[in-house]
This record gives structure tokens, sequence and C-alpha cells, in this order.
């Protein structure tokens, strides 16, 4: 198989062309480099089976020539990071929904399989917790940009199930929940590498709103085995599923598992989401996927528990 990667130098995109490259098959990265790096993938750049392009998702004649030559698609190229997406408005929309327009056009050219990233985001406010792939989802007003990450992603879950109807697309959306491990980079605003960062250094773990609000984290070797068995599961095709742990944790907690598991002698300091992202700002409460579906389809769970997460995490970590 000749796998090509949208986001290879990301974090969640480089595991995920470790583990093709490792069971020998072929890989085609294509990165912008815009929060993915080249370092993350550097001992692989030379390895036989493996090609890097540079370049943006939106650019039609790369990405036409990349999906010609590949079997079939990971398309995880995507903004990522609420802090990211709170700095760069303009930007997230547009490589969210043009990047996967022009990705899905090629791949329907071509007839290659794809297997679209989205995200737990897109349930919004929903409080339905276990969240179900078929369930509600709820959404904030477009006057607070968070929400257009959620939508943008939305929209492209959209386009992937129309292409699915309209033309049989073999097509999967993988909607991941928080997902951690090494290489994760807490310069987006993720939590697990930021409050290991802070840990190792002795400083306040920096706990946004009260820290009563929960999250599961999945380590990320578990989320690339359920992608690739996903690609692999043609019953997968035009369905949409969760990939994310069911061990949910409110960030106080978080923040204490980290300080004992790094052995850190720092403290939990709370700040108020304005004083991080401005007035306005609405955080998710609870976040815990249904996993069901995708242990029907493929019998994929996660294996690695929050402990060891964190501790990759912390040895990965300068
Ligand atoms: N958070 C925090 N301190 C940080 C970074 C994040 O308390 O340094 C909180 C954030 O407000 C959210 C949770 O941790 O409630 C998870 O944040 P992250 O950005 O990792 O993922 P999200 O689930 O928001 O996409």
């Amino acid at each position: 198989m000749r796998n090509l990667i949208t986001g290879g130098c990301g974090f969640i995109g480089s595991h995920l062309a470790d583990a093709l490259h490792a069971d020998g098959q072929e890989v085609i990265v294509l990165d912008d480099l815009s929060t993915g790096k080249i370092e993350n993938i550097r001992h692989l750049e030379n390895k036989p089976g493996m090609q890097v392009l540079i370049g943006s998702v939106t650019e039609q004649d790369l990405v036409h020539e990349a999906v010609r030559k590949c079997d079939r698609v990971f398309h995880l190229a995507s903004a990522v990071g609420v802090k990211l997406i709170m700095e760069r408005p303009v930007q997230t929309i547009d490589t969210i929904v043009t990047g996967t327009q022009v990705v899905l056009a090629h791949a329907n050219r071509y007839r290659k399989p794809v297997l679209l990233t989205s995200t737990s985001e897109v349930y919004g406010k929903s409080t339905a917790v276990p969240f179900e792939e078929d369930g509600d989802r709820l959404s904030g007003p477009t006057t607070k940009h968070r929400w257009a990450y959620a939508c943008a992603k939305a929209l492209d879950e959209f386009l992937a199930m129309a292409y699915w109807k309209s033309s049989r697309l073999p097509v999967a959306v993988v909607r991941l929940f928080n997902t951690v491990g090494p290489r994760q980079t807490g310069q987006y605003g993720m939590v697990i590498p930021n409050f290991v960062r802070s840990a190792k250094a002795g400083l306040p773990l920096q706990v946004y709103g009260d820290g009563n609000q929960s999250r599961c984290f999945c380590h990320v070797a578990d989320v690339v085995r359920g992608l690739i068995a996903l690609m692999d599961c043609s019953q997968a095709y035009g369905e949409v599923v969760n990939l994310g742990s069911t061990e949910e944790v409110t960030i106080m907690e978080l923040a204490r598992r980290v300080i004992s598991e790094t052995s850190s002698q720092s403290d939990v300091l709370l700040v108020p989401y304005e004083h991080v992202f401005g007035e306005g700002f609405e955080d998710m409460v609870r976040r815990v996927p249904s996993i069901e579906k995708a242990k029907r389809l493929v019998g994929w769970q996660p294996e690695l528990g929050l402990s060891r997460t964190i501790r990759d995490v912390a040895a990965s970590c300068p």
C-alpha cells in the first residue's frame, strides 16, 4: 500500500507514518509545516518507501499529483488546537474547508479511499454524554470564534458523506477525542504537554476555569492503531466513528496526576478563561466518547491508560 498522509509532519500524522512504515508500507507525507514539524519525521525522511512533500492541502496541483500516486489517503491536515484557532480565525476556516474540498475532489476523481479525521469538537456543548456518532450537535453563536472550528469540521464531514452518498467514494470519518503522546506540542494550548512542561520546570500548573471540566485522554499509539484498522475496514466507509479514551478525568485531577507522575513540587494555579482566551470564551464541561461503534466495526479499544500516557509525554519532554 502507498499511503498519502496529509498533515504527516504533525503530532498524530507522524505517529501514523511511523506505524505504516514499520508495517512495510509506503508513505507520502504532505504537510505545509504550519503546525507540523519536519523533526517529527526526520528519522523516516530518507528511508526507502518514504516521500515528503512540503506544501498545502489547498494547492490543487500538489494534491492532485499526490492523490494520483497513492493507493489511499489519510487526511489529517487541519488547523489544530483551541489557542491557534482563536488566534488565526481566517486561516482556520480556510485550511479546514478548502483543504478537505481539494483532497476529496481528487480522491473522488481517482477513486482512492479516504479516512478523514474530524474532532469531538463537533459535539459542541451537547450534554448527551457519552457522545454517540449520530447524536445531536450543539454549537454556540457565530460571534464566538471557538465554534468556527466545530462548524468547519462538521462541514468537512458533510462533504465526505455527500461524496459517499452521491458517488460511493469510500470515505470514513473518524472523530478524534483528546489525543496525547510524545511530539505533541503545548504551543497550541494542549493541556497535558503544558502541564508536564510546567511540572518538570517546577512552575505552577495553570488550570483554566474552576478545573471541574473533564476530558478523556487517549494515547496516540492507540489512536493510530484505530485509524489504520478503520481504513482497512470496508464497513467503516460511509460511517462516522469516534476514537477516544473513556477514562474521564477533571482537569484539576489531571493536574494532580501530572504532579504526582513527575514527582514535581509544583502548585496548581486557577486562571480565569478570559485571561487566556479573551472575553466570551466557552469551554466544554464534559467530553466522553461512546466507542461502541469502533468496537463493533474493528474490535478497537484503548489499551494504554492515562498514567502511561502522562509518563510517555514526560519521558519525551526535555
Ligand atoms: N486547559 C488548562 N490548562 C492549560 C491548557 C488547557 O486548564 O494549560 C484546559 C482547557 O481549558 C480545557 C482542557 O484543559 O478545559 C483541555 O484543553 P485542551 O486544549 O488540551 O483540549 P480541548 O479539550 O479544549 O480541545
